[in-house]
């Protein structure tokens, strides 16, 4: 199993210091539908593969690294890590610990991975519509020490425009959040009518990066994969229902310190 053949990796301007990748779906040993490299317990796969699937994937990475995983309810809440613990109840993570590696499991959400630009402070964030609409991009930002100018994202693989369908109500919450006309503009080109109903295509990371934009980052990259669109690299909960999950990381690499 090479880590490059199963792996997306960010196309952004930090220290090279950072590592952060997105799994792909190969690789693995679950079997359909959660085939292969299914990192969730929680979504009916066999207990046993997922655990297998886990050590065969971190035992690519310097045995030194702790990993850091989450209970995801898609809510709004990043935690500071300063030690690694049992999974946390939270949608996000940050830390300034070289050689923590911040997890978080995705199958069309979009993860949201920041990085300090000089490699002191990374957080990855799980960020459905509703956590987007939540604030859990800005609870992530608050956390970090450093300013915002200094902080860069990456949008890793989640549902795009081309596949995520919703209702008027979430259109409706997203514009009613809009603090200015300019605002409320930018924010309806986020969405797209479809003809002859009530429904809405939606561009999660359009509406990621205007977030963003608004709280002073705007150093972002990434958004270009939809999990819909590629079933072979990637699982998709809207495409499949019953399904795995991806594992998207980030951690500071604890030998170039
Ligand atoms: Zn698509």
């Amino acid at each position: 199993m090479g880590q490059d053949s199963i792996s997306i990796y960010p196309d952004w301007n930090v220290s090279s210091k950072i590592v952060a990748s997105t799994s792909t779906r190969g690789g693995g040993i679950s079997t359909s539908p959660y085939d292969s490299l299914n990192f969730a317990e929680h979504v009916g796969d066999n207990d046993l593969n997922v655990k297998k699937n886990i050590e065969l994937y971190t035992a690519q990475f310097n045995s030194a690294l702790r990993w850091q995983w989450l209970n995801q309810i898609h809510g709004v809440e990043t935690k500071e890590v300063t030690q690694v613990s049992k999974p946390i109840n939270a949608d996000g993570l940050l830390t300034r610990e070289a050689g923590l590696v911040c997890c978080v499991l995705t199958a069309d959400c979009l993860p949201v991975f920041f990085a300090a630009q000089d490699g002191s402070e990374i957080a990855i964030a799980h960020a459905g519509w509703r956590g987007l609409a939540a604030g859990i991009l800005k609870n992530t930002l608050d956390k970090f020490s450093v300013p915002v100018e200094e902080v860069s994202v990456w949008l890793g693989p989640a549902i795009g425009f081309c596949h995520f369908e919703v209702g008027t109500e979430v259109k409706e919450l997203f514009v009613s959040q809009a603090d200015s006309m300019a605002e409320k503009m930018e924010i309806q080109q986020c969405f797209s009518a479809v003809k002859n109903s009530q429904k809405h295509m939606a561009d999660l990371a359009a509406i990621a990066k205007l977030k963003l934009a608004n709280l002073g980052l705007h150093q972002v990259s990434g958004g270009s994969h939809c999990t819909y669109c590629n079933s072979r690299d990637f699982y998709s909960f809207r495409r499949d229902g019953t399904t795995g999950r991806m594992l998207n990381i980030i951690y500071i690499d604890p030998d170039s310190s």
